[in-house]
């Protein structure tokens, strides 16, 4: 990618899409194209046709999404299985009609099987049923990724997808529909500033998961623009995992909290394991930067000074 090239951010408001828009301005990508929810809502085909008609981008980064934990997920499916499903359909086929010279996908680890074999490699994708709890996001995932291989296929469009692990980090969405990791901290915070004696964390706390600092994320998804043009898709993770009740404590302790951690048993473990096998992007010479507990260092401090000062009173 040139540095002038014209990039389209979906979703930099996001997670993943303001990750991305830091990596890409502090690289020095000077035309970097983006539009807020209310300019443009994604789910209408005629207005992202027309948009992309107008703007002609050259590179797109498709992190626009409907997100979610486990609670989200589980309330929300026709919403998440809907909105997912348009987006990437209204995106993927404006970028191939428009002509756009690359677009990376960003798909989900929670479109391999439930029962997968653990760390999880690209091939074992579509050999078992899915966790229940996220089947609807996991299902409109799994449409991105064979779409982004079927405009390949049949239109020659240089269309390549990215499963990455559990995403957390600055701008997650820190209440009781996001991830478990953003979520956690938001209790914690909460109990410790009201002074409560307990926090809840749902679940057994057996569950494990790769978590995965956003920063190199868009670092990977960077890397791979740029050197990864097939259409099988790509892990990206640590290949670490820790177990809900390990990073349970590690908030707590990041947090300052001193009461005590009690599980709610009657709420969703989901799935038990989720391990990427990123063995692929590790061959090519990509590797993570951000220790877990490096990351929620970060994560902590930007929810305390941003976040938390405006929402928590004591
Ligand atoms: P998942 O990775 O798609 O299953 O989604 P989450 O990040 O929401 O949940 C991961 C695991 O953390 C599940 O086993 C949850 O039950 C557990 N968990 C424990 N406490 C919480 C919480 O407060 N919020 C969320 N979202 N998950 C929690």
């Amino acid at each position: 990618m040139k540095k002038s090239a014209k990039i389209y951010v979906a979703g930099h408001r996001g997670l993943i899409g303001s990750a991305l828009v830091r990596a890409l301005k502090d690289r020095g990508y000077k035309n970097l194209l983006t539009r807020p929810h209310q300019a443009l809502d994604l789910t209408h085909q005629n207005k992202v046709d027309r948009f992309f008609e107008r703007e002609k981008p050259e590179y797109v980064f498709l992190a626009a999404a409907r997100v979610g934990g486990i609670r989200a997920n589980d309330t929300y499916p026709a919403e998440f299985i809907y909105q997912n499903q348009m987006i990437q359909a209204n995106v993927l086929h404006s970028a191939s009609n428009h002509g756009a010279r690359k677009l990376l996908f960003f798909s989900s680890s929670c479109i391999y099987p439930k029962k997968s074999r653990q760390p999880m490699k690209e091939e074992y994708l579509m050999t078992g049923p899915m966790e229940p709890t996220n089947e609807a996001y996991g299902a409109a995932k799994m449409a991105g990724l064979v779409m982004c291989q079927s405009y390949r296929r049949q239109y020659g469009a240089n269309f390549i997808s990215v499963i990455p692990a559990n995403v957390y980090g600055i701008h997650d969405h820190f209440d009781e529909n996001g991830h478990v990791l953003a979520a956690l901290i938001a209790k914690f915070h909460e109990a410790r500033v009201k002074k409560k004696k307990q926090v809840t964390v749902w679940g057994t706390g057996k569950p494990r998961r790769e978590f995965f600092y956003v920063d190199d994320l868009a670092d990977a998804a960077l890397f791979l623009m740029e050197n990864y043009d097939r259409a099988e898709p790509i892990n990206v993770g640590t290949g670490q995992e820790t177990s809900i009740r390990v990073l349970a404590e590690k908030v707590k302790e990041a947090v300052g909290f001193e009461g005590e951690i009690v599980y709610d048993t009657n709420r969703p473990d989901g799935n038990p394991r989720r391990l990427l096998d990123s063995s692929r992007i590790r061959a090519m010479g990509w590797r993570p930067g951000t220790s877990l507990e490096r990351g929620l260092e970060l994560t902590c401090r930007w929810y305390a000074e941003t976040i938390l000062k405006k929402s928590v009173k004591p």
